[in-house]
């Protein structure tokens, strides 16, 4: 049976540790969330009725800075979600070497129900009641599946209006008429080619006409899709959660984009056969990027993935029974906490130039994005390499080391 995101990670930390000599306090300590917010609240809907709402924000560590950490709005949020993808927050700071720890947000809500106005009143009253957690020295949400700069701008409105002033550091993937950073938007989709090129230099393969298959077409999925086209690939599957569409002749992203705007779906794309999320996970491709939701990849269908590189977009989409399968297959994964780190690296970027009042330009963000990024990777690689272990281990080790560093260094309070 596949585990809850949670079971999963906990999972994953489990499994990394054994390379390690930490003393049983530290792993206690870092495999706990540090701390848990449930807020139930109303919204005024447009018809004047009144409906509560459930959030929640889950910080998982501090030991190396504030926290930072998307907000997510989808009605199949759980707690134990919010738990795990703050946890791998945490470790993907760490693999940066940013200054922050991990968290995470999400609302139980179906945002394709809410009218523009309804969401604007969920967004900030959901901010205001997490206010009591958040603030550019504690904690920074961010963009994740279903939010947007819109709903960025208004969550930094909302906090500022309480404040009396403008704070723009709150909050990052915000517009950048309001504080943004230039290249954030597309930093999540521009680290994963960054992943993907790097990955296949290991495996002596060319990034020109690599087939590539794409699962979520949202911020993540086009964006890697476009690039990766741009750079030459050949992009022959992608879908949304209505499903997908495929030509093994290759796609033209911003085609599909264009229709998908049109349509609200990829699978009716003129310029392809549709088909079904699964397919797409198991179509012939040699790279797939799945940029969706947690656990597609899992011990049902892992053995018959036939790509030979999965660089993952999304956060948890494999599950650690699949990972075994892809391991003994052959099949190299970039995992998440590095493959979509540019979207938080990014964030990080725009935290800074808020804080100083001060931009600085897309290429000098794109070429910081690339340098850190390959950078990480190397690290991550070398630290597999040295242990004889995969990347997805490494990745944690070195994440795991840096965190427990820091905890054993700031000493148990009081
Ligand atoms: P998004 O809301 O912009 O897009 C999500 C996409 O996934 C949409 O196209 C949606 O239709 C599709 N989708 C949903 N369920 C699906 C399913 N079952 N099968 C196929 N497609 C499905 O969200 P996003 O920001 O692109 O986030 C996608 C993933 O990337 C998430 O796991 C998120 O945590 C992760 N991520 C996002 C960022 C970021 O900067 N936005 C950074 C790092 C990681």
């Amino acid at each position: 049976m596949t585990p809850n995101p949670y079971a999963m990670a906990l999972a994953q930390y489990d499994g990394a540790v054994k390379h390690l000599s930490l003393k049983r306090g530290i792993l206690e300590y870092l495999r706990a969330p540090k701390r848990e917010l449930t807020v139930n609240f109303p919204v005024k809907m447009d018809d004047r009725s009144v409906r509560i709402f459930t959030g929640y924000r889950v910080h998982h560590s501090t030991a190396r800075g504030p926290t930072k950490g998307g907000i997510r709005y989808h009605p199949d949020v759980t707690l134990d979600e919010v738990r795990a993808l703050a946890m791998w927050m945490t470790w993907k700071c760490a693999v940066m070497n940013l200054p922050f720890g991990g968290a995470k947000g999400g609302v139980i809500c179906d945002p394709k129900q809410l009218s523009l106005q309804e969401l604007e009143n969920l967004t900030r009253r959901y901010a205001t009641e997490i206010s009591i957690l958040m603030s550019p020295e504690g904690d920074i949400p961010a963009p994740d599946v279903n939010t947007t700069p819109q709903i960025m701008a208004w969550i930094m409105d909302t906090y500022s209006m309480h404040r009396g002033y403008s704070v723009p550091a709150v909050v990052t993937g915000k517009p950048v008429a309001v504080g943004g950073s230039l290249g954030r938007a597309e930093a999540t989709g521009r680290g994963v080619l960054v992943a993907t090129r790097e990955a296949l230099a290991r495996l002596n393969l060319p990034l020109k006409d690599a087939r590539v298959a794409v699962q979520g077409f949202g911020n993540v999925g086009n964006v890697s899709a476009v690039l990766l086209h741009a750079a030459g690939a050949r992009i022959v599957a992608v879908s949304d959660s209505r499903g997908g569409t495929r030509n093994p002749r290759g796609l033209d992203p911003l085609a599909v984009l264009r229709h998908k705007g049109e349509s609200g779906r990829v699978s009716d794309f003129p310029d392809g056969e549709p088909i079904d999320n699964q397919e797409l996970l198991i179509t012939d491709c040699d790279i797939l990027i799945p940029a969706a939701l947690e656990q597609q990849i899992t011990a049902a269908n892992a053995d018959r993935v036939r790509a030979k590189l999965v660089v993952e977009g999304a956060n948890g989409p494999t599950t650690p029974e699949a990972d075994v399968i892809l391991g003994a297959r052959g099949v190299l994964v970039v995992p998440d906490i590095l493959a979509n780190a540019g979207g938080v690296l990014v964030s990080y970027f725009e935290w800074v130039q808020d804080l100083q009042s001060f931009s600085w330009s897309e290429e000098e963000i794109n070429e910081r994005l690339e340098r850190l990024m390959a950078r990480a990777f190397g690290e991550v690689a070398a630290a597999a390499a040295s242990r004889g272990a995969d990347l997805r281990t490494a990745a944690l080790i070195r994440a795991i080391e840096r965190v427990a560093e820091a905890v054993m260094i700031r000493g148990i309070y009081p």
